[in-house]
């Protein structure tokens, strides 16, 4: 069963259980549910009736507090491949606390991405990415990150900077980066408790890790820096880079533990949002009408100049920083204009070097599948 009008891409929430308690996280814990492997093969199943490949996402809470129904997910699409002409990629997304060598072993085999979510030096992570007692988890990972990197050496981790760590930012990013993280991903808590100073210091350090970004870009060191890859290609690639990334329900779905559809993440458990059924599959009038929704220019943003590139469009940020899809949170556009401007200087100096490394990136539309292609051959020479 096909499950709307076009190819979906599923990111299963297979629990809101977590490991840990980490202070700016929005899952909500009151009532644990646990996706059964019934509905996860739904997924595979509604993925399979389409010819071609589905990117499946296993996300949480803890997604590894269910590795058995990952690996039976898995085993079931990897069984229905050789039944018909689909093919399914996946990806974990993990606080790496219960990364294990079986669990490496198996994502290694059937080429799982794993996204570790970290948040750098210690002074930041251990602020807020605690355990049940409040205990910091930094010193724990450290030895997962070496295990993770060992076996794939091309995954990504992801940051949080919240106010209290936005002064170790640059650090956090340095640190990860001499861990062996070619892939770092920071994203701002936009619900934290923002102010003048801690967006100030936010700002200076942009401007640092600006300054590394251009260093390493100059030694031709290959990475990728989210959000300024993102922030130059809107420039480079001009109106509406921003708002076709957002697809709000229309290619990629969040299927809650049981087995409800919502456009996104952040919509999970919301009824207001409910797309759709696993079992019974999307209500395109509801699904049309949410995207279109998302899709309207919000009025506090029309005569902006820099609303193709803004994450405005993100419905799924606008509601988790002001409740509504329509809204826009002053944080966010205060850090839009900060970001932008910091990126764009970065872009236009190593424009003007002619750097290699800048121009392949930024204006060679298959440098990201060649890329690809080069670490997956790196990956296996070291496995
Ligand atoms: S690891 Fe993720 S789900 Fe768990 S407490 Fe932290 S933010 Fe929440
Ligand atoms: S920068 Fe602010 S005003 Fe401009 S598009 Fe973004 S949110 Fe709207």
């Amino acid at each position: 069963m096909a499950l709307g009008d076009g190819r979906l891409h599923y990111t299963l929430h297979l629990t809101n259980n977590c490991n840990l308690s980490c202070n700016y996280c929005y899952v909500n814990k009151k009532d644990i549910s646990t996706m059964s492997i019934g509905v996860a093969k739904k997924v595979v199943e509604a993925g399979a009736s389409e010819n071609g490949s589905t990117n499946i996402a296993f996300f949480g809470g803890e997604p590894l507090l269910c590795k058995d129904t990952i690996y039976q997910a898995v085993e079931y699409a990897r069984w229905k491949e050789r039944q018909s002409n689909c093919r399914f990629h996946f990806k974990v997304v993990t606080n790496g606390l219960l990364l294990d060598e079986e669990f490496i072993e198996f994502s290694r085999r059937e080429h799982i991405f794993i996204v570790l979510s970290h948040d750098g030096i210690k002074e930041a992570h251990d602020k807020n990415r605690v355990d049940i007692n409040g205990k910091g988890t930094f010193d724990c990972l450290s030895e997962k990150i070496s295990l993770l990197l060992s076996s794939h050496p091309y995954a990504p981790v992801m940051m949080v900077v919240n106010p209290d760590t936005a002064s170790y930012f640059s650090e956090s990013i340095k640190y990860l980066y001499k861990r062996g993280f070619k892939y770092i991903i920071s994203s701002l808590n936009f619900t934290g408790c923002w102010t003048e100073d801690t967006l100030d210091a936010l700002k200076r350090e942009y401007q640092k890790i600006a300054e590394f970004y251009y260093e390493k870009t100059l030694l031709e060191d290959k990475f990728y820096l989210e959000p300024f890859e993102t922030k130059i290609s809107s420039h480079i690639k001009g109106e509406n880079y921003c708002i076709e990334n957002c697809t709000f329900g229309k290619k990629q779905v969040s299927v809650s533990p049981d087995g409800f559809i919502y456009p996104c993440v952040q919509f999970i458990g919301e009824d207001a949002f409910v797309i759709g059924h696993i079992a019974s599959g999307i209500d395109e009038v509801k699904q049309n009408a949410l995207f279109r929704a998302n899709q309207e220019e919000k009025e506090s943003c029309i005569e902006c100049k820099i609303r193709t590139r803004c994450n405005h469009y993100c419905g799924c940020l606008n509601k988790q920083t002001t409740g509504h899809i329509d809204r826009i949170s002053p944080v966010l556009c205060a850090h839009e204009r900060m970001l932008l401007s910091i990126a764009d200087r970065l872009a236009h100096k190593l424009f003007k070097k002619r750097n290699a490394m800048f121009i392949q990136k930024h204006y060679n539309d298959i440098y990201p599948f060649l890329s690809m292609i080069e670490d997956s051959i790196l990956s296996k020479g070291k496995s």
